[in-house]
């Protein structure tokens, strides 16, 4: 289901497209040597999902083999390490770099993207938290939105929940459910980790639990193995995926060793990347990248990298759930 910004969006991208207009800002970018994209997904699923909670994670199967296809033809893709590689040797990026990147390890993209990203031989690199990946527990942020979505609460009070004290009750009829959703999100991003599952409890006493067989589910090591036997690089995303920059710095050097060893134990590979979970990341957390043993970090700042590199808090665009006319306008923001 489209919702309203691409009903507004699309058609008026897809006419100054047609103008040219893109194409020819575009254009510069192959004139300024050393520009690499480096593109961010999270769920690839199949066309006419309905993303009813509407967190932007999502990119339809159509829209995501459009959006290859045009980075195909108009790009030189390269994979994140490979890219980093030939830099660090001194080398330089082929002109209009770009890379694939996702996050979390949904077993929607992996039974929607990666088939055709295989089929074209395109490289791409997905970054992984560990905790609950053997038990394939779902992720944190999808119990609250399913919370939210089937409860029949009109109202949730958040005393004890919200840390911030900011809020004291939030709206749950149906036309506010997506803002308190969203609301009650940045709240929990901004909690500890030491308090978050508690809140999630208070949450699911307050307005019901969901079954974990509602929830998106995630990737097992299964599967994972068969993406390294098909050349994906893995990268860590941390433990837990909440908020690194409220940890202390022993808790901090945890959350970025542990799943570096853990990983290269497990699927007995290099562990190089790491992506910041939800981008939260400030100069200690970005410090942590050399001081722990990766050879780059990435977060979820918007832009189209240049020398001098920043390889350990690297620019990526997130793709947007929409045509490749659309794709150009958002590449066009950061020329
Ligand atoms: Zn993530």
């Amino acid at each position: 289901m489209a919702n309203i910004k691409q009903v507004i969006t699309d058609p008026i991208s897809k006419a100054i497209d047609k103008l040219g207009v893109f194409d020819r800002k575009l254009r510069k970018l192959s004139s300024k040597k050393g520009s690499w994209i480096i593109v961010m997904y999270h769920r690839v699923v199949p066309d006419g999902t309905v993303d009813v909670y509407d967190l932007g994670m999502s990119v339809s199967r159509s829209n995501f083999i459009a959006q290859v296809d045009y980075f195909k033809e108009n790009f030189s893709i390269i994979g994140v390490s490979e890219a980093i590689d030939l830099l660090q040797k001194g080398g330089t990026l082929p002109e209009n770099a770009l890379s694939v990147t996702f996050d979390d390890g949904y077993q929607d993209t992996y039974d929607n993207a990666f088939p055709y990203l295989f089929e074209c031989d395109v490289p791409s690199a997905l970054y992984l938290s560990t905790e609950g990946i053997n038990q394939r527990e779902p992720f944190w942020w999808d119990r609250v939105a399913n919370i939210v979505a089937n409860t029949s609460e009109y109202s949730i009070d958040l005393d004890g929940i919200d840390s911030t004290n900011s809020e004291c009750v939030l709206k749950l009829s149906e036309g506010k459910k997506l803002k308190s959703l969203q609301k009650l999100l940045s709240l929990l991003w901004l909690q500890p980790p030491n308090t978050l599952n508690g809140s999630i409890s208070k949450l699911e006493e307050r307005l019901g639990d969901v079954s974990v067989d509602c929830l998106p589910r995630r990737l097992g090591l299964k599967e994972v193995r068969k993406l390294i036997d098909k050349k994906v690089e893995i990268g860590a995303h941390s433990i837990s995926h909440i908020n690194l920059t409220l940890f202390d710095d022993s808790e901090l050097t945890v959350e970025f060793t542990m799943p570096k060893a853990e990983l290269e134990k497990m699927l007995k590979i290099n562990i190089n990347g790491f992506a910041f979970p939800g981008g939260r990341v400030n100069a200690r957390v970005e410090k942590m990248i050399s001081k722990c043993g990766f050879t780059y970090g990435l977060g979820v700042e918007s832009g189209i990298n240049r020398e001098p590199y920043s390889y350990s808090n690297l620019l990526r665009i997130g793709m947007p759930n929409m045509s490749c006319s659309n794709v150009k306008r958002v590449f066009c923001k950061y020329i």
